[in-house]
């Protein structure tokens, strides 16, 4: 079969279009920064946000949390907020009270859908916030309001 020259032209233009915007989209992939102190929770969820193409940092405690934070800057943090050392609220409330953290939306985690939950994880600072078990489609769609709101400012 004789192909014809431009045929094979485009094909390798669309090919090459196609490896430019993966390579775009990799070089944008987002940094998570996950603070949980539940091991399982914190390997289940960090794989899942690991398959969906973003970059997992881990932290176990509040303490760990806000030192990885002020190293790393992430693009975002999902915050525990039961957890030792430094509880969420608290840790929320410093990263949002030095200018070199205070830029990162924090998305606050919590066990129980308690009616002053939000507000008090409002209250600290707390960008969005959600609850366990972790519905993914859910939380994936909060992530991403708050990361294109970041990309916009
Ligand atoms: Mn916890």
């Amino acid at each position: 079969m004789n192909w014809p020259l431009e045929l094979l032209d485009f094909l390798l233009l669309t090919l090459d279009f196609r490896l430019w915007t993966l390579e775009l989209r990799l070089s944008r992939m987002a940094k998570i920064l996950l603070i949980e102190d539940n091991e399982m929770n914190r390997d289940m969820l960090s794989r899942r946000l690991e398959r969906k193409g973003y970059s997992v940092t881990l932290a176990v405690d509040g303490a760990e949390g806000m030192q990885k934070a002020r190293a790393e800057i992430p693009d975002l943090i999902l915050m525990d907020m039961s957890l030792p050392i430094v509880d969420g609220w608290e840790a929320t409330r410093q990263l949002k009270a030095d200018k070199d953290t205070s830029g990162i939306p924090i998305i606050a985690l919590t066990a129980h859908a308690m009616a002053n939950d939000e507000q008090k994880a409002r209250e600290s600072g707390c960008d969005d916030f959600d609850t366990k078990p972790i519905e993914l489609p859910r939380l994936l769609g909060k992530i991403e309001a708050l990361l294109q709101r970041g990309a916009a400012t």
